[in-house]
Parts: C-alpha cells; structure tokens; sequence
C-alpha cells in the first residue's frame, strides 16, 4: 500500500485533475493505493477571505460562493458526460448551499471563531474529493470518498490541531484498512473525538497523507507536486538550483521549517516514527525520479544539503549591562512573546550575555516591541536595559545538510564567501544538531548572498556533480 497526495495546483481544474487520475489509473493494476488531496489551487484562501468578509458584513462572500460553485460545476461539465452530471452535481451543490448559510450565519452575527473558521475551510477538501472520487467512479475505477473527520482525530486547537496518535492510528486502520475501493480522502481536515472539525495547519495535507501512511502501515508517501522535487534553493532567487535526489528527514524538516515550501514539516513525525519513505514527485513531469527523503539514504559529496531563507523578517536586540549575569530575563522575553502569540524563528545570545536577539515576522515585529517593552519596563526605566527596536528589511538564509556535523570549515567556508561579496550579517544561529547554520542579513543582499553560497558548496553546475557520490 502506497499514501499518494495531489496538492491544490495539481488539482485546479477538469483537465488537471484529468491528468491526476491518469496517473493513479496507471498503478491500480499492480498497487494498492490510497489517494489524499487538497482543496482547488485558492479555494482555502478564498474561504478564509469570505469568512473575514462575511464577519464584516461583507457580501463579497455571496459571490465568492457562486464563484466555487461555478468552477465546480464547469469542472462537472467537463469531466461527465450529460447525462452522468445532475447525479454528480447534486451533493456539490448541496454543500455549496450548506456553505452560504454558514457564512451567512457568520454575517448575522458578525462574528467568526476559530471553530467557525476550521468548518468553513472543510469545505474546500470536502467538495473537491467528492468531485474527484465521482469522477473516479464514471471511469470505472472503485473509488471511495473519505471524509477524514471520521479518522483523524484531534484535540480542540482550532486552526493548529494537535493529533491524537493512538486513536488516530487505530481509526484509520479500521475505518480505511477495511474498504474495498481505493480511498479518496479529505486532506488537511480532522475532528475532535466528539466531532467537532478541526484542522491541521495550513497546507496540512501533506501531514495527512503521513498519518495515513502510519496507520495503514504503508510502504511509502508520495507527495506529487508541481515541481521535480526538493530544490538545493528557491530557483526564483538562485538560477544554479538543483534537485536534491536524497534527504535525510531532519534535512527536509529543517528545509521546511525555512521557508522551502517542500512539504508541511509535521509530515515527516509520523513517518520518522514507522520509518516510511516520502518520495516528492512531479505531477507534470511524472518520469522524474523526484526526491526521497528516508533514515537511510546515500550521501552525496558536498558539504551541505541545501540553501532556504525566510523572507519579511525583523531582529529583535535586547541588550544593556543590566542582563549580565541575571536569570529569568531570557525566559521572560520569550514568555512576553509567547503569550502575545508571536512566534521566534531564531535567536541568537552571545556568551557576555550583553544581549539576546530574536527574530520574528516582520508583520509582528511592532507588536512584539511593544510586548518587550511592557515586559522590561522597570528594567528599561532603571538603564539596566537599552530601548527595545526591531529592524526591519532582512532575510534569514538558512545552510542546510547533515554532512555538517562535525566537519570543520563550514562556517569558515560560508561566512568568508559571504565575506569576500561584501555581505554584513546581523545574527548567527547554529543549533548544537550542527545540521543548520541560519544568518539574518538584509533583504537587498539576499539574493547575492544565496548565489554566493550556492556556488561556494556547489560548484558550477551543480546539477550534474549532484550525481557523485561520495
Ligand atoms: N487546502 C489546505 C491549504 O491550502 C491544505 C493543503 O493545501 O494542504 O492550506
Ligand atoms: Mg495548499
């Protein structure tokens, strides 16, 4: 058994999803299989957005209804011949009504919980595998609609939900492992043990397919993407962007938590945890090997795995002679942030203790000040601590592989090739895993910066050293 997942741009109209079954069909002869996906490309955005609209009083939300109705009905057309379509559109459209009153529930009461907005997204997954799995079926393939709320369960953290393993894993094993058809299932959506929706995070398909993959006891994920697999950086910013054939799994999560947008970094917990491969194939492109990422793989030559960055950040310095020697400062900055909900992305502290700085998103970088200032105010009116700023206009590149530990001369290598460009750095970061080196440095060097160090670990065209093993 095999967990194959189609994101939202595989799946963004008749002839997309066209190809996607064409895909699937090919294997059914010799696999089995069990099918996740994801909302049309926009659709979870779209919701969100006439969610927030229809709070307002806003009746924009009408016509973005209309609008996804529209697509899927287009989609219906296209897909089914006429005289298979009324029985097709019939629970589409039954959704899309139950859809507008929802959110015209959420317009007479002008307001949208975190629950509201949980069950208003479902929708997005709901519709497109029923249209999916319908559309399966016309072509004579067993498909079977799986709503995902009866298998994943999780606790009532709406927007964020936190998996429930134990239940979770044995749900799928009776729910799914039992069907006879090939299981067409809802990703990103879940329930709580009493059945309320919940979801997994943006873009939390991909972790879908991995709970899946566990409690089915699935030799492998595929995630299919529109790409040919996990690139040695964004090839938007570094021309000389490569496919990563082999990475490790703390490799991709560390290449997913900055900013590379491979794949939902939850995806590889359950995976770690029954040894299950993921492999990242290419939708458009479905010959392409891809990108494996498993405990085992080969190692290549090269000092480091790949190069990720985080865009829109701000550094955060508290500093001041003040916080020498004095417990309790650190974990009260972080504490302020935490309970304002902003999240760290790095932080950095030398040893003299003369200052910690962090760095968040910069959307949140005012309200975090405001927070440390709070926090410090005796501190800071006492002089023990300078006035808090955050800057703005920088970037976090992230160096990634596990080829860095304890081989010397990396940061030698990285930070004098940075050097020799001209590049100021504002904050270092390396966790004691040694399987990232993160920097913070201002966005106008970004890009200079990232084909810089691509060539320094890569070499000229890398895409074909990639191949030599070491
Ligand atoms: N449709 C959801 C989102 O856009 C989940 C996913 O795409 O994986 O976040
Ligand atoms: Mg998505």
């Amino acid at each position: 058994m095999r967990v194959l997942k189609f994101g939202g741009s595989s799946l963004q109209d008749a002839d997309k999803i066209r190809t996607v079954v064409t895909i699937i069909q090919k294997r059914l002869s010799t696999e089995k299989l069990c099918i996740v996906l994801s909302a049309m490309r926009g659709v979870t955005d779209g919701l969100i957005r006439a969610a927030r609209d229809a709070e307002q009083g806003d009746t924009r939300y009408r016509q973005f209804v209309e609008s996804l109705e529209q697509r899927k009905l287009q989609a219906v057309n296209e897909l089914f011949p006429p005289e298979q379509r009324e029985q097709t559109w019939v629970p589409l459209k039954t959704l899309c009504k139950e859809l507008m009153d929802i959110l015209h529930g959420v317009e007479l009461v002008r307001e949208c919980s975190k629950r509201s907005l949980d069950l208003i997204m479902s929708f997005g997954e709901r519709l497109n595998c029923i249209l999916v799995s319908s559309y399966m079926r016309s072509l004579g393939i067993p498909a079977e609609y799986v709503d995902a709320r009866s298998c994943i369960f999780t606790d009532n953290r709406h927007g964020n939900a936190v998996v429930d393993f134990k239940l979770t894993f044995q749900t799928i094993k009776k729910e799914i492992g039992r069907k006879k058809g090939i299981p067409i299932v809802t990703g990103f959506i879940a329930s709580t043990p009493e059945g309320v929706t919940t979801t997994l995070g943006r873009n939390g398909s991909d972790y879908t397919a991995s709970l899946l993959a566990a409690g089915l006891g699935a030799e492998a994920i595929e995630i299919w993407k529109d790409v040919d697999g996990v690139l040695s950086a964004d090839p938007d910013k570094v021309k000389d962007a490569f496919v990563i054939d082999e990475l490790s799994y703390e490799e991709a999560m560390e290449m997913s938590y900055f900013g590379a947008e491979v794949i939902h970094p939850y995806t590889m917990i359950p995976a770690i945890e029954k040894n299950i491969p993921i492999w990242i194939k290419n939708t458009w492109n479905p010959s392409v090997r891809g990108t494996l990422i498993a405990r085992n793989i080969k190692r290549h030559g090269h000092a480091i795995s790949g190069i990720a960055s985080i865009e829109n950040v701000a550094l955060i310095n508290v500093e001041g002679g003040g916080m020498l020697g004095v417990p309790g400062i650190a974990s009260r900055v972080f504490s302020a942030l935490a309970e304002a909900g902003i999240n760290i992305i790095m932080i950095s502290q030398a040893s003299s203790e003369h200052s910690i700085c962090m760095v968040v998103r910069k959307e949140q970088s005012a309200e975090a000040v405001q927070k440390l200032k709070d926090e410090l105010k005796s501190e800071i009116e006492a002089k023990q601590i300078e006035d808090i700023t955050a800057m703005e206009n920088l970037e976090i590149v992230a160096v990634i592989g596990e080829n860095m530990r304890g081989t010397p001369g990396i940061s030698g290598k990285l930070f004098s090739a940075l050097g020799t460009q001209g590049i100021n750095i504002l904050a270092i970061a390396q966790g004691s895993s040694e399987r990232n080196i993160s920097f913070v440095i201002e966005s106008k060097d970004a890009s200079r910066a990232l084909n810089t160090i691509h060539r320094a670990f890569f070499g000229e065209n890398p895409a074909r050293n990639s191949k030599e093993v070491s």
